[in-house]
């Protein structure tokens, strides 16, 4: 732990929420690095069981295959210089998971409970030691109802679709900004209108528009919470 000369001893659970592109990994990130608290991805995770999924052959409505694969999983979290990657069963599957394909399969197999079920526990436990950023849809709401701060990252549908396609830009097969505003505006359908756990602020959020806002700024706005929290 370093870095963190104003946020005093005491080590706080910090959630992120939001629809996708809104800003969430990097704003987390930073704010981690800042505060020299560990960063952990969720919405990592509900990718690997997709990509898992996808490689064993079984489709995102299949409950009892999809239970059975959950209990094979064995996902660990490195940081390293290129940042935090994700390991199943041993090989490094942080590249695999980032393709557009993965983005909806994932988004299908998180509406499944036993999924959601599995990895409720994988998070709890990553959460036992304090002083970590929880990046997800329901870190707020549902897994970390407890946390000392809570925050909704939100960005208008166009702003999330832009940044997206800037991420993509220059990689293979980079689909086109229509593509990935449709995509963008499917998944959040897909992730606030399921019964379980669905995409929402927690009541105790505090709403972030990042519309408009550089990245400084919006950490910044948050640290400022972070602050009052611990002083
Ligand atoms: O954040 P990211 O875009 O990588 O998440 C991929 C998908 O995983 C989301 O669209 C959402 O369906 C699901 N997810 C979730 N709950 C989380 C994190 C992600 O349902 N806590």
């Amino acid at each position: 732990m370093k870095n963190r000369p104003d946020y005093g001893e005491k080590l706080l659970l910090i959630t992120i929420d939001g629809p996708a592109g809104a800003g969430k990994t990097t704003v987390s990130k930073i704010l981690a690095e800042r505060l020299g608290y560990k960063y952990i991805d969720t919405g990592a995770l509900y990718r690997g069981v997709a990509y898992e999924a996808q490689k064993a052959g079984v489709v995102s409505d299949d409950d009892i295959g999809l239970e059975k694969l959950c209990g094979t999983l064995d996902f660990e979290f490195v940081m390293d210089e290129k940042g935090l990657r994700l390991f199943s069963n041993g090989a490094d599957i942080t590249g695999e998971i980032r393709t557009p394909d993965i983005s909806m399969l994932a988004s299908a197999v998180s509406a499944r409970p036993v999924v959601r079920e599995c990895l409720f526990a994988i998070q709890k436990e990553l959460g036992n030691e304090k002083g970590a950023v929880f990046e997800g849809r329901d870190m707020g709401t549902v897994v970390f109802p407890e946390a000392e701060v809570k925050f909704y990252l939100d960005a208008s549908a166009k702003t999330r679709a832009e940044r997206r396609h800037k991420e993509f830009a220059g990689k293979k097969g980079s689909p086109a900004a229509a593509e990935i505003e449709r995509d963008i505006k499917l998944r959040d359908a897909n992730d606030s209108n399921r019964s379980l756990a669905p995409l929402k602020p927690a009541e105790d959020a505090v709403i972030v528009d990042s519309t408009g806002l550089d990245i400084e700024t919006v950490v910044n706005r948050m640290l400022s919470h972070v602050k009052k929290r611990v002083s």
